[in-house]
């Protein structure tokens, strides 16, 4: 049900902005890819346990006390997802490194759950020495890995949330993976309008501030700027002159299943880049 409603609407997105019909081609590959990779749901344990880790700001999927039973599912879909390689719709210089990716998977067997284990953990340092080590694209593991573990925690969100949404964050960074937001959504509230950062990683949503740049903190209101953009009318920019970041802000409601897609709105990022503006966050595709 939910899926025909989603390409109903992204197909309504994309028929005005027919720029993005190739990236969105590139996505339904990974979406047919991922729909065919039979993984179980297990059930979470109780999250309270990791109740004071998350309140000194430990994002949930790097408590010790709780584990968010996605591990094994990610490894799953992070291998199912090199067959990338095999597909027209994507760019050559992409298939090429799935292909060489899908190598070191077949001769190397601990290497999908190191790749899987550091992106949880933030752990960048041995997954820099593990992409050096099989000369691969970091970029492209990055993407994958994210796409692969975004993926698998789906079915757990609304549950973790809505824990989440009981304690009280408020924090710059994702309270389940711990990236930086690369969205934003105004949300009507009884309290006026508010609000939620978006991760680019794992799909998380969390309130914030309404003025305060979430990669600086800068909160000086002469430093920061609303930006109206012609192009979207449901889409503003958030700039901060002191960091020279942006965060786009999906400012409508109904839509959120593509509005609230980075990719959906890369032509802004290009606009905001040719102004001088640095995109910032974590994203997965970066311009
Ligand atoms: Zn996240
Ligand atoms: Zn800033």
């Amino acid at each position: 049900m939910t899926m025909t409603k989603q390409l109903t609407l992204k197909e309504k997105w994309l028929q005005d902005r027919p720029f993005l019909e190739e990236i969105a081609r590139f996505h339904e590959v990974i979406e047919t890819i991922l729909d065919q990779v039979p993984f179980k749901v297990e059930k979470m344990k109780n999250l309270d346990a990791a109740k004071d880790e998350f309140n000194r700001g430990i994002p949930v999927l790097k408590c010790e006390h709780v584990t968010v039973p996605i591990f094994e599912q990610a490894c799953q879909a992070l291998k199912a997802l090199t067959s990338l390689a095999d597909y027209k719709e994507v760019p050559e210089p992409f298939r090429a490194s799935c292909s060489s990716l899908g190598k070191v998977m077949e001769q190397d067997e601990a290497f999908i759950r190191a790749v899987i284990h550091s992106l949880m953990n933030e752990d960048y340092q041995t997954l820099g020495e593990i992409i050096e080590k099989h000369q691969l694209n970091e970029g492209i593991i990055w993407f994958l890995g994210w796409t692969a573990l975004s993926y698998v925690l789906q079915p757990h969100l609304s549950e973790l949330q809505q824990w989440e949404r009981q304690q009280s964050w408020n924090r710059e960074y994702c309270p389940t993976c711990g990236a930086l937001p690369n969205m934003a959504q105004l949300k009507r509230s009884n309290k006026g309008r508010k609000r939620h950062l978006i991760c680019g990683c794992c799909r998380s949503q969390w309130l914030y501030k309404r003025m305060g740049c979430p990669y600086c903190k800068n909160e000086d209101p002469n430093l920061l700027r609303i930006m109206e953009i012609n192009e979207e009318e449901d889409i503003r920019v958030d700039v901060c002159n002191s960091c020279n970041s942006y965060i786009k802000v999906y400012t409508n409601k109904g839509e959120e299943e593509a509005a609230l897609l980075d990719w959906m709105t890369l032509h802004l990022d290009l606009l905001l880049k040719e102004r001088g503006y640095v995109k910032m966050g974590t994203h997965l595709i970066n311009i």
